[in-house]
């Protein structure tokens, strides 16, 4: 079976190792037993919304706040990644969602380079960029966006619009994008997770080169004939959609009506441990609902590198190395 090697949405915080937890736990003099953390941060099988679903971070929030958690989080992200045969991945995260004991957003961020520059000189197999988020509701995206705008290219590939969609109207966030746009920051937004098109379409009107998730969009033909024309990649995350109840059953995925259609559409795990996956079990679960072969995988992973926030060379080296 395809062995997927490229990942785009992908969550730090979610994506958190129980071991990590508690060694991070263990240094700051507090001990959790394994199944406790196994059960605050999994996914429930009764999780009923996407609400819910976001409960499973404040664990992994709570204990990456210093500046040693930052980078040895990371680090443990890259080199699982590494290990499990990905040749690329963007790594997104808040930085604002770090800084509740004292550290900068910055030092945030720098900790965070460090760890997935030491881990990419460790395993040179893989490539990492990171994501910056801003948080729906946040009141500290300009601060977030600066940063954005200052490590792009240095550690930073591009930023993201993350959080409980739907609080606020994506619109709200127009100048905070407009920002990143002048300065020629590549950008995804989530939208479209929890089944409205009109969000896929604003998103792509806000100047996003990729959608995370996009599910919505299967609900009009516009909006999907809209995708295919601008070539916007969307970042499909079927094993959390299935958590989340965006869609009741595998089969019915838009995953492959996208793909029929021409969208550009990729395979993405969007958080390994809340969600209990890996890129291995997305393709699992993909192929099992909706017989993709091994060569449409391989299109989609095509899809991630061209949709990937790197330059054309780099696009190149990787391209090679999937066939
Ligand atoms: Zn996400």
């Amino acid at each position: 079976m395809y062995q997927g090697k490229v990942d785009l949405h992908l969550h730090l915080d979610g994506s958190l190792s129980e071991s990590v937890i508690t060694e991070l736990l263990a240094r700051d003099g507090r001990t959790m037993p394994l199944e406790e953390i196994h059960d605050a941060i999994r996914v429930p099988d009764h999780c009923t919304s996407l609400v819910e679903y976001l409960k499973r971070f404040e664990l992994p929030t709570q204990v990456l706040q210093t500046e040693y958690a930052m980078e040895r989080a990371a680090y443990d992200l890259v080199e699982r990644l590494a290990k499990l045969g990905l040749i690329y991945a963007e790594i997104r995260f808040a930085p604002q969602l770090h800084t509740r004991r004292g550290l900068s957003q910055e030092e945030v961020l720098k900790s965070t380079i460090r760890g997935v520059r030491q881990a990419q000189s460790d395993y040179p197999s893989i490539r990492a960029g990171l994501l910056l988020c801003s948080m729906i509701g946040g009141d500290a995206n300009e601060e977030t966006v600066e940063l954005a705008k200052k490590y792009v290219g240095n550690g930073v590939v591009g930023a993201d619009l993350a959080g409980a969609e739907g609080m606020v109207p994506i619109e709200a966030y127009y100048d905070l994008f407009r920002g990143l746009q002048r300065e020629n920051v590549p950008y995804t937004i989530h939208a479209g997770e929890c089944g409205d098109p009109e969000n896929v379409r604003k998103a792509i009107e806000l100047g996003a080169k990729r959608v995370g998730h996009g599910c919505g969009a299967i609900k009009s033909e516009a909006v999907m004939d809209l995708l295919v024309r601008t070539q916007t990649v969307v970042e499909a995350c079927v094993v959390s959609n299935l958590q989340t109840k965006v869609v009741l059953d595998a089969k019915d995925h838009p995953i492959r009506p996208f793909f029929d259609r021409g969208i550009a559409v990729t395979v993405n795990t969007d958080n390994m441990s809340c969600s209990n996956t890996t890129l291995q079990r997305e393709h699992e679960v993909i192929a099992g609902a909706m017989g993709f072969t091994d060569e449409e995988f391989l299109r989609m992973d095509e899809n991630a590198i061209n949709g990937a926030f790197i330059p054309e060379n780099e696009k190149k080296e990787l391209l090679k190395r999937l066939a």
